[in-house]
């Protein structure tokens, strides 16, 4: 895992200290010696993280940190704040300005690369997501960040302690920020994350006989639990297990004794980030949605047809199952537009898949192919009972006049269906479809409203 490391430092010798660290795991590095150097490479050039001295002369670190995080181009870039000033109050502060993590001068090398390595490895989660989403555009990346504000809604906090008493100082700490359910028992906390809405687990490194990163690697593996945010709570000096965490995936961790206000921050940063990636992985998922559907009749379109015809296709050879594919087109639906418009039309689309989709198995897959034709797939269906689905297909558009909700015209529409079995010979999906084709052609040409299935 390469990337781009901004170090930041008014002091010379520390930007040294920290390039050749960083050059040694090969990592690329740039470095800048003040703020505003710092706000233009970002703002210029592809950065996956900055390494942010905090005293500066000039613009402070807390200031460019709150600059970074408030422009949408910078806003995704993991920000460290590197200080010499070890005070809980600093922390506070940086976490409030947006900062992601910190680490305290003289620099520990085994946090710095294990900060840095799972903060990148994290952009890199959300880069994917980022660029995906941004190709959809269906939402604004502005509106997707302002969203991440002071507003949220309180988070729901998974606590996973050992001891009654920190229990009850974390859930006050958490108060204003989080409902926190907690829990003792770990096996049942890993069932309780991946069945109910969580968006952070505390895990509490405070067992008798228990190992939490059991718990921790747990989270990581289940489907359900993959992208949830934890944040370790251990005992100072417990290096390796904070390497040990960090390597595992875990996204933070914090020292007892805790500072209330350190926890508080750090729970927000957290959960505004899982928040973040949720929003980006949803748009993701409504892009492919969007993709794959008719936007006039929410049935699936063309491309999706597609794809999966192919794949039932070839899992019908495999199993040697019959396949069937019925068209239908509308017949004369060119007359309905040109009587009643346009819009009508449309809406007559709109029922006509609303019909289709009622008459079809769940197993089956309704379409919209094109203009006014449709496509049903039907797994496990032979020539047989797929000319009674095309049928009936064909009594439910005949059967009930159309009534336009805008006019309150009522017509008469009927419609034309070709079948197709997979036992007839067709050798591929294209095939079996230009059979079904050939039979809506026979159902056209002899005269409309009937159903003709190809021959065997
Ligand atoms: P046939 O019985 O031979 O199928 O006659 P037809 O009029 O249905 O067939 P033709 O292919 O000549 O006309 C199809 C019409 O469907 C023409 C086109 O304007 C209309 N059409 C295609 N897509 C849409 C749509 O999304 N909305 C509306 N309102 N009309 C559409
Ligand atoms: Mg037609
Ligand atoms: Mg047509």
């Amino acid at each position: 895992m390469t990337a781009r490391i901004l170090v930041v430092d008014d002091v010379p010798a520390n930007v040294k200290l920290l390039e050749a660290r960083l050059l040694a795991e090969y990592f690329d590095v740039l470095t800048a010696a003040d703020g505003q150097k710092a706000l233009d490479i970002c703002e210029n050039t592809h950065v996956d993280l900055v390494l942010l001295d905090i005293m500066m002369p000039g613009i402070s670190g807390f200031e460019v940190c709150e600059r970074l995080k408030n422009n949408a181009r910078t806003a995704h870039i993991p920000v460290v704040m590197v200080t010499a000033l070890d005070q809980p109050s600093d922390r506070v502060r940086g976490l409030k300005a947006g900062a992601d993590d910190f680490l305290t001068k003289p620099v520990n090398d085994l946090q710095l690369v294990s900060r840095v390595k799972s903060l990148v490895r994290l952009k890199t989660l959300s880069d994917e997501l980022r660029v995906r989403a941004e190709t959809a555009q269906n939402m604004g990346m502005e509106e997707m960040l302002k969203a991440g504000d002071g507003r949220d809604e309180p988070g729901q906090v998974l606590l996973v302690d050992g001891r009654a008493s920190s229990q009850e100082r974390i859930i006050k700490a958490l108060k204003p920020v989080a409902n926190v359910m907690a829990m003792s028992d770990p096996q049942a906390a890993l069932f309780e994350a991946a069945e109910n809405p969580v968006d952070l687990v505390i895990v509490n490194a405070n067992f008798e006989d228990y190992d939490p990163l059991r718990l921790c690697s747990q989270l990581r593996l289940l489907e359900r639990t993959r992208f949830l945010p934890v944040l370790l709570v251990t005992d100072l000096g417990a290096e390796d297990m904070i390497a040990r965490a960090l390597d595992l995936g875990v996204n933070d961790y914090i020292v007892r004794p805790v500072d209330p206000n350190e926890l508080l921050a750090r729970t927000v940063t957290q959960i505004r980030r899982k928040r973040y990636n949720d929003r980006l992985r949803q748009s993701v998922r409504q892009t492919i949605e969007l993709a794959v559907t008719d936007g006039l009749t929410g049935l699936a379109n063309r491309r999706y047809l597609d794809n999966h015809l192919k794949v039932v296709f070839n899992r019908a050879v495999a199993r040697a199952r019959p396949l069937s594919v019925c068209i239908t087109d509308i017949d004369r639906f060119k007359h309905v537009n040109d009587t009643f418009g346009h819009d009508a039309g449309d809406e007559v689309l709109r029922e006509f898949a609303s019909r289709l989709r009622s008459t079809v198995r769940g197993a089956d897959l309704a379409c919209r192919y094109g203009g006014e034709e449709f496509v049903v797939v039907m797994p496990d269906t032979d020539a047989a009972a797929a000319a009674i689905i095309a049928e009936r297909l064909r009594h439910i558009i005949e059967n009930e006049p159309f009534v336009l909700r805008s006019s309150g015209a009522v017509l008469n529409i009927t419609a034309s269906v070709g079948v197709a079995c997979n036992t007839s010979g067709a050798e591929t999906p294209e095939w079996l479809l230009k059979q079904a084709d050939r039979a809506l052609y026979e159902a056209k040409t002899s005269g409309r409203n009937r159903v003709v299935a190809a021959a065997a």
